[in-house]
């Protein structure tokens, strides 16, 4: 059964006229879905019996279960959700000074394979439905209001597991959903996607439906980046800036580049001369991402000197750079750490039996 959470608002209104309804029944659907979080059709109490009726006799309001909820002492709170085919995917709710943001997942497995990214070496499972990237803004959005949160979930940022621009055509649905006044009503500005450097998609997304876009480079040469994101052998670096500079800027705002600092390898000065080289005068902002070890990851983080002479060297020559903070370490929800590790390790009927999990 097709869940009514895969739709847009202008699919719903096709869908209502084939039901012999008016369209405003589907800004009702839409409004009902989207801002007023309801769980069954028969909630839908502005909406005639018999189309509430027909509604549920064709259409899922499901939403994956909530497997579990893990918190890390620095704030950070990781989900887990089982999907319908028992795969299972996470978010990650990250608390900023006056907003929350959430990093949603695009993909179970990722076929990327970057060398830095436990995701990547799931390898790909498949892409998510519509329904299934939604749903994980609407459980953030219930649990930090069960939890009394007083503060929004403001940001969504695309870079949890998968590629985004891999699965392009839900990636786009979702952003409408999301951002659309009459439903979550985020601003695009506060939409990001992170992507490695699909160039054709990059185009696409700019052309249909223009969002935040963070590019994550990683490294200043495509001989460095080779050695890191297997992708890199397809797209150069001077194909990727061809695509950056053409984007849309969504109110001025500028993309960003994601540097990974890898000890020895991308946080010594040859790489921080070559990205001055490539970025000056450019509207790109530099998000300096310190490396999270783990014990299967082949990598170490450079000192927090080095790091900082880093930032200093670029600041100097008037790029805008900012070193990421790293949170949720203690629950495996840093950046290139989400991997599921709870696969089918399965609760029924999650909400009433989640476990939350303190760690730090
Ligand atoms: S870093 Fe992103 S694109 Fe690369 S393997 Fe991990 S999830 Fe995939």
């Amino acid at each position: 059964m097709k869940n009514i959470r895969d739709f847009t608002l202008e699919e719903l209104e096709i869908l209502v006229k084939d039901l012999g309804e008016p369209p405003y029944r589907a800004h009702q659907i839409f409004h009902w879905i989207t801002c007023k979080g309801a769980q069954s059709f028969h909630e839908m109490t502005n909406l005639p019996n018999a189309l509430r009726k027909k509604l549920s006799e064709n259409f899922s309001l499901s939403l994956p279960e909530v497997l579990e909820i893990k918190e890390d002492l620095d704030g950070t709170i990781k989900l887990a959700f089982l999907l319908e085919d028992e795969e299972v995917i996470e978010s990650v709710i990250l608390p900023e000074r006056d907003h929350f943001t959430l990093c949603v997942s695009t993909q179970v497995g990722c076929a990327m394979g970057c060398k830095f990214c436990l995701t990547g070496k799931m390898g790909f499972k498949r892409n998510l439905k519509v329904f299934e990237i939604i749903s994980q803004v609407v459980w953030a959005k219930r649990f930090l209001k069960n939890r009394g949160e007083e503060l929004p979930l403001r940001n969504i940022v695309f870079m949890g597991m998968g590629e985004p621009l891999a699965n392009l055509r839900n990636l786009i649905k979702a952003l409408k959903i999301l951002a659309h006044p009459m439903g979550f009503n985020f601003s695009r500005k506060r939409l990001t996607v992170s992507t490695v450097g699909l160039i054709k998609e990059i185009e696409i997304l700019g052309r249909e439906f223009p969002v935040a876009l963070a590019v994550s480079l990683h490294a200043p040469t495509d001989e460095i980046r080779k050695t890191l994101i297997p992708i890199a052998y397809k797209y150069s670096i001077k194909e990727i800036l061809q695509v950056v500079k053409r984007f849309p800027r969504i109110k001025n705002g500028r993309t960003t580049i994601e540097y990974l600092l890898l000890k020895d390898l991308t946080d010594t000065s040859f790489c921080a001369e070559k990205l001055v080289e490539l970025f000056k005068g450019l509207p790109i902002k530099i998000n300096l991402i310190p490396f999270n070890p783990h014990p299967e990851l082949p990598f170490e983080r450079p000192s927090e000197k080095r790091m900082e002479e880093f930032q200093k060297f670029l600041l100097s020559h008037g790029i805008l750079t900012t070193i990421r903070k790293s949170k949720g370490l203690k629950i495996s929800a840093a950046c290139g750490h989400l991997r599921a590790e709870i696969q089918k390790y399965l609760f029924p009927n999650s909400m009433n039996k989640k476990t939350t999990i303190r760690t730090g």
